[in-house]
């Protein structure tokens, strides 16, 4: 077990914040976190549980605990004709999983290639991309449960997946630190090509199978996502809105061109991107902060960025969407502090 004071968590958010917390602690096994969560300082602090701090924003530093895993592993739990299940550790890293997977040639997460961060807060964002989401392949989830102390195998059907959310999510629930996820793949996959440019990368290659996949979907995404390590960031920093027909349709007549994704007959998807961009903040910077200039769902921190310093940005774009187009921007990075 690793206990830190005082602690940097520099290189434990995307965004490189040079914010610190009070105490770290990375446990090592499931008895290791049991027993933090036993222990009466632990129970009486502030406590939050990271994991690469890809989707986090700290407005300041933190007065309390912070947790970490360092729970790794791929096993195989079973075996079919047609699938294998891996139980995978929280800790692992996602795309590490997704190497491993496409190598084997089994099916079913290839298209999530290159999203940053561990597997178990993988399985708490229901990550998404290029038409794939991994709650399509999840099986079961394993979490200690942090007031009562007891373990807990959620099925996926009792995880309420939704876009980029699950009851782990939930501030109403009880709080559940996630161990293992479970996870089925096809060993004769069906390929997911239909998603934005995907197919078309895809000419290049003399036949389409899950290597050549994976290669061209971290080529698309290397091409259109900042380096973290250059500029600081947490990808899409706000949800693509879901607005009712009526409403689109009302601004149709307005913005003729409006890129939409109808998600039922009373709502559809607007790209929050194209909305960021319509308000003409592509590419500005702000002090220290900057609006990525390929994709202005993504907040750049330019270097010495403070977490205030970019909150302030999101509050401008979310202001600014809602005037323009009476529409309500979410964060999909959650703020801490
Ligand atoms: C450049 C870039 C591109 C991205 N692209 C995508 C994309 O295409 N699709 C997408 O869906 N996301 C994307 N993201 C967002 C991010 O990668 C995901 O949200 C990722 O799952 C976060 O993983 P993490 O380990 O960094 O979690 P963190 O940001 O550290 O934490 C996320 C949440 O999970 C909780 N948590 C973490 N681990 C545990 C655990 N073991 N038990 C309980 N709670 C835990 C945290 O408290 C927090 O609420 C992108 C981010 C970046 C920086």
């Amino acid at each position: 077990m690793k206990i830190e004071q005082d602690y940097s968590l520099y290189e434990h958010n995307t965004f490189h914040l040079d914010v610190k917390t009070r105490w770290f602690m990375e446990y090592e096994s499931e008895e290791e976190l049991l027993r933090i969560l036993h222990d009466e300082y632990f129970q009486e602090s502030l406590s939050l549980h990271i994991g690469s701090g890809s989707n986090l924003l700290f407005i300041g530093d933190f007065n309390g605990v912070i947790l970490h895993s360092a729970i790794r592993g791929i096993t195989i739990k079973e075996e079919t004709e047609d699938s294998v299940t891996l139980r995978v550790g929280a800790a692992e890293i996602w795309d590490d999983v997704v190497a491993y997977a496409v190598n084997k040639g089994w099916g079913g997460i290839e298209n999530l290639s290159l999203i940053p961060g561990e597997t178990g807060a993988a399985a708490i964002q229901n990550i998404g991309a290029y038409g794939m989401e991994i709650q399509d392949v999840i099986e079961s989830v394993e979490a200690y449960n942090q007031l009562s102390f007891e373990k807990r195998t959620f099925s996926k059907a009792e995880c309420g997946y939704s876009y980029r959310s699950s009851i782990f999510k939930n501030e109403h629930s009880d709080p559940y630190i996630i161990t293992y996820i479970n996870i089925r793949l096809a060993k004769q996959p069906s390929f997911v090509l239909y998603y934005g440019n995907l197919h078309e990368s895809l000419a290049a290659y003399d036949e389409v199978n899950l290597v050549n996949i994976r290669e061209a979907i971290c080529a698309i995404r290397l091409s259109k996502l900042p380096d973290a390590n250059e500029f600081g960031n947490a990808g899409s920093f706000f949800m693509n809105p879901v607005i009712s027909k009526q409403h689109f349709d009302a601004l149709s007549e307005k913005f003729g061109e409006m890129p939409h994704y109808p998600v039922s007959e009373a709502e559809v998807k607007i790209p929050a991107g194209w909305l960021i961009e319509q308000c003409g903040f592509k590419g500005k910077t702000h002090g220290h902060v900057g609006v990525y200039e390929k994709q202005a769902l993504v907040i750049v921190n330019l270097g010495g960025a403070t977490g205030d310093e970019i909150a302030l940005v999101a509050e401008s774009i979310r202001q600014a969407v809602y005037d323009k187009f009476k529409i309500e921007l979410t964060p999909e990075v959650k703020y801490i502090g």
